[in-house]
């Protein structure tokens, strides 16, 4: 990095929150993804006035910037594929405000998610997206990705949640979206317009959300099925029953079996194994709605139906779930953790075209995923070493994405389309799309310094 520059960084965030040590550099090369690519400076700004700065400075200069959370991201969002400036907003870590008479909470964007959530509890209250990152990855990292999870079926994800934001240009102008009121129509939606834009239209440096109460109790099941269309099945009855489970996860066969062989758990291998999960303030009321949805996992051949007693109980029955990724991720050496979303009747007819996919291609695509809202996880697995599997990958990763667009879905339900999903965008959205897609960019970023190369933006 040219000294002057480097000189001029340093005067605005201080010596001791910049660094360009080969160490820093390299640790921000990636994030939880496959992809990489080293920056040249990393810089930690701790307000509002140095980002300002550092973006008329970057601006000026034609300098690459992009914004980082946690470094999470699994589709290559937060690596600077244009080199330039990490600008790392983890020690931005401040809940400002918990206003419950106002149901609403503002937070600078380094706060994690889980602190956010341990925050609200002592109020009866929560915030519901839940990624299953949420021990590590950033509020801020969320809004960029528009964070979903279990919860998204009954809860939504972060959009649902984001009323107001304070956004940094790439110019350095500070710009005020929202306001702290639960509706408004006052004029352009522009919060929502950078909730999902993955910091390639300004860096969030404040966040208004919503909050909810916290329904105090929850029933959890877990149900096996010999056959993947019956489990699909029960998974469409449960959704127009009226019921609105909590949470309502899948975990496949080839998921099972990974388990299976690395942990002592001894889980059934079948086709599917669902986990749901009911809440509400009575016993009544949580049972009520359990017990609708049993009696409809035992009508589509469910081949054994565990209700959890208690707390312990239900933790057990969410084991299979919640251990898959970190399984999956210990005995592979190269992973694509996709994230595709089906209209709910599609869900069947997605889950078996992935097991044909990966049965075709001879990959291993082990598949968890959110069911109660379409969106499902296959993970394809491979060793980045071996030439011809990764043919193999290429060419069902392809098959994969024109399956999802075929049956009406769409490339990501809560990841993000990063440098990870770039070759696939023209599957979805058609040149009058990407056309405003790319205008919207110029008009804030007319120099493409922020987070430069993703989603497909650049011609
Ligand atoms: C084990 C594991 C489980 C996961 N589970 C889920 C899940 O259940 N649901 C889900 O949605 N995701 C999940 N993810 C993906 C990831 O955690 C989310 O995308 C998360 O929102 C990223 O947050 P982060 O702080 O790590 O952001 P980063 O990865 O650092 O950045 C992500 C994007 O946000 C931008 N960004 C970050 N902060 C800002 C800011 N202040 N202003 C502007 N742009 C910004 C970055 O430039 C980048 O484009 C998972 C990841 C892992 C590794």
């Amino acid at each position: 990095m040219d000294t002057t520059i480097k000189q001029s960084l340093e005067e605005i965030v201080g010596e001791e929150n910049f660094s360009d040590s080969l160490i820093d550099l390299i640790a921000y090369s990636k994030d939880a993804s496959e992809h990489h690519h080293r920056p040249d400076a990393a810089l930690w700004p701790v307000n509002t006035e140095q980002i300002s700065a550092i973006m008329k400075l970057a601006n000026r200069e034609k300098l690459p910037v992009v914004p980082r959370g946690a470094g999470t991201s699994l589709a290559g969002l937060a690596v600077p594929e244009q080199g330039g400036i990490i600008l790392d907003l983890g020690r931005m870590d401040k809940i400002i405000e918990i206003n419950i008479e106002d149901r609403l909470a503002v937070v600078q964007p380094g706060v994690i998610y889980a602190d956010l959530d341990r925050a609200l509890s002592p109020y009866g209250f929560f915030f519901p997206p839940d990624p299953a990152s949420g021990s590590v990855c950033t509020l801020g990292g969320n809004v960029a990705t528009n964070a979903g999870g279990i919860k998204g079926a009954k809860y939504g994800t972060t959009k649902d949640y984001v009323l107001a934001l304070e956004v940094v240009l790439p110019d350095g102008r500070v710009l005020h979206t929202g306001s702290k009121c639960m509706k408004s129509v006052s004029g352009y939606d522009l919060t929502r317009l950078f909730v999902g834009s993955e910091g390639t239209l300004g860096v969030v440096t404040e966040i208004t959300f919503k909050i909810n109460p916290k329904p105090p109790l929850v029933s959890t099941a877990m149900a096996t099925f010999e056959k993947l269309e019956d489990a699909g099945r029960a998974v469409n009855q449960i959704m127009y029953s009226g019921i609105i489970p909590s949470a309502l996860e899948i975990v496949d066969q080839q998921t099972l079996i990974a388990i299976n062989e690395n942990t002592d758990l001894g889980l059934p291998v079948v086709e599917a194994l669902l986990v749901a999960e009911t809440d509400g303030h009575t016993k009544e009321e949580t049972e009520f709605q359990m017990q609708k949805i049993i009696s409809i996992f035992k009508s589509n051949n469910a081949t054994t139906v565990k209700h959890a007693e208690g707390k312990e109980e239900a933790e057990a029955l969410w084991t299979a779930r919640k251990s898959s990724y970190g399984v999956v991720a210990r005995i592979n050496n190269n992973l694509l953790v996709e994230d595709l979303a089906v209209p709910m009747s599609k869900v069947p007819d997605m889950l078996r075209a992935i097991s044909d996919i990966a049965g075709k291609h001879d990959v291993k695509m082990p598949t968890v995923g959110h069911v109660g809202d379409g969106n499902l996880h296959p993970v394809i697995c491979f060793d980045g070493t071996d030439p011809d599997e990764v043919k193999r990958v290429q060419e069902a990763s392809t098959e994969l994405f024109e399956k999802v667009i075929e049956l009406g879905g769409t490339l990501t339900g809560e990841h993000g389309i990063g440098l990870a999903k770039i070759p696939f965008m023209g599957l979805e959205h058609d040149e009058i799309s990407m056309d405003i897609m790319r205008s919207i960019k110029r008009l804030f970023d007319p120099d493409n310094i922020l987070n430069p190369g993703k989603m497909g933006l650049e011609e």
